[in-house]
């Protein structure tokens, strides 16, 4: 069963009297659990839905509507699949004490995965999840390996029922399933030699393995570091002597790079980042792979229309993954525009803290950071993290962030494209005078997917 949280108004859902508190019991008889049952069992132009409505009367539509027409209907946030392992370097461990509940949440959900790019082990997969992950179609999958020898996977994970990644990874794959695969490497564990075995065993399941990303370990003050530790300058250079090796591979035998390292692995390494082509479709770039040229090649390209930000305080508002990285793409704008950018990194406070891509921010958490900040004049928001109602996934909306709020905030995927128009409507964005809170703008949605 999976309730309504929100209809939209005009909407088939409305029209059908479906309200908040409705319970969404079965489609064409088949139970639902999720919000993976509903927009799959759905899809269809005419089905039945079974409910049951806030005052206990059930109730069945018979629904016909045009293709592609939403029901409407917004469901209430799923259970978050909870995490089985126990790594020495779980994010969770590295919180201190005295935060809000959510922030030691470990999560491991496959449905975020395909959905949001979640990694996730697959470690605490069911044979229904498994058959479901293939009757859905659910691809690709982020999928974190670190090692596929089984004994050195078990002993990172902390996990001795995980399975073995790399036949698990191959049913999916005869099942038409591909995957994004990330390494997070620790030293003295899976680094080295092991490294090396990883990369060559997920290369030799062919194309199904899209990508693989090798990140290194990041831990805080509050991390097991009897158990764990960061990798050395000389370390990180060998893994990334290991990527340049398998990657000269795959460039000559597929065209195509397919091993990547993070962005912070050549920062520690002290090494440069590639080329922008070298990242081809930047498909890894919310793992922190080829994020800072992402953004430096948007940024680049528009490079001659930003306008003159001199003396103004811009807020730049991001998740924990571009946090460390943002600084970079930073400087390249405040040297074309004048402008003092100031970085906001927010914590998910909704889906727990695993959850470092900016596109899942919740606007109240956003809010928090921003009320007691007097001193921006603007501050741009990542537009990924609202919907195309405007409405973040907490289900605030942008323009009630906005009033509460004390600067105007700005949707942008990429600063250009918020920064010219900007330039344009200078009075409305805080670059002259004073200024009310600005409405939204909605002609960003829509430029592409990018991180801020
Ligand atoms: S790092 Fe991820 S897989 Fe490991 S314990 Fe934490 S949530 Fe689980």
């Amino acid at each position: 069963m999976i309730r309504v949280q929100s209809v939209a108004p005009d909407s088939i859902g409305s029209e059908l009297g479906i309200v908040p508190g409705t319970e969404l019991l079965a489609v064409n008889g088949r139970p639902l659990e999720d919000f993976l049952d509903w927009e799959f069992l759905t899809a269809d132009e005419r089905f039945l839905l079974a409910t049951r409505l806030p005052t206990g009367e059930d109730v069945e539509y018979d629904i016909e509507r045009p293709e592609g027409l939403p029901m409407g209907v917004t469901l209430e946030p799923p259970r978050i699949r909870r995490c089985g392992n126990h790594c020495d370097f779980c994010f969770v461990d590295g919180n201190p004490d005295g935060l809000r509940a959510p922030l030691y949440i470990r999560d491991d959900d496959y449905r975020l995965s395909f959905r949001y790019g979640n990694f996730a082990t697959l470690t605490n997969l069911k044979p229904w999840d498994m058959e479901r992950i293939v009757e859905y179609r659910l691809s690709p999958l982020y999928v974190s390996v670190h090692a596929t020898d089984p004994t050195v996977r078990r002993w990172l994970l902390r996990n001795p029922e995980a399975p073995d990644i790399i036949p698990q990874l191959a049913w999916f794959a005869e099942r038409g399933i591909a995957f994004h695969t990330q390494v997070v490497l620790v030293p003295g564990v899976n680094d080295g030699v092991e490294l090396e075995r990883t990369l060559a065993a997920l290369y030799g399941l062919g194309p199904a393995v899209v990508s693989v990303s090798v990140v290194p370990v990041a831990l805080t003050e509050f991390s097991k570091h009897g158990l764990v530790r960061e990798l050395t300058r000389n370390e990180c250079r060998a893994a990334l002597a290991a990527v340049d090796r398998m990657a000269t591979r795959a460039l000559a035998e597929r065209g195509a790079p397919w091993c990547f390292g993070a962005d912070d692995l050549y920062l520690q390494a002290g090494e440069p980042l590639p080329d922008p082509t070298w990242y081809g479709e930047f498909e890894q770039r919310e793992n922190g792979v080829g994020s800072v040229r992402f953004l430096q090649t948007r940024i680049a390209a528009a490079v001659d229309r930003l306008p003159d930000l001199a003396g103004k305080r811009i807020g730049v508002v991001t998740g924990r993954a571009m946090g460390p990285l943002m600084p970079q793409v930073l400087v390249d704008v405040a040297a074309t525009t004048g402008g003092r950018f100031e970085l906001v990194v927010v914590e998910n406070t909704l889906f727990g803290s695993s959850v470092t891509t900016a596109g899942l921010l919740p606007g109240t958490a956003i809010e928090r950071a921003l009320s007691d900040r007097q001193d921006l004049d603007f501050v741009l928001l990542p537009a990924e993290a609202v919907n195309d109602d405007l409405v973040f996934v907490d289900n605030l909306s942008a323009d009630e962030l906005a009033e509460r709020v004390p600067m105007p905030v700005h949707l942008s995927y990429d600063f250009a494209d918020v920064l010219i128009e900007c330039g344009v409507r200078s009075a409305e964005c805080g670059i002259e005078g004073q200024t009310p809170h600005s409405p939204f703008r909605t002609p960003h949605h829509g430029v592409g997917k990018g991180e801020v």
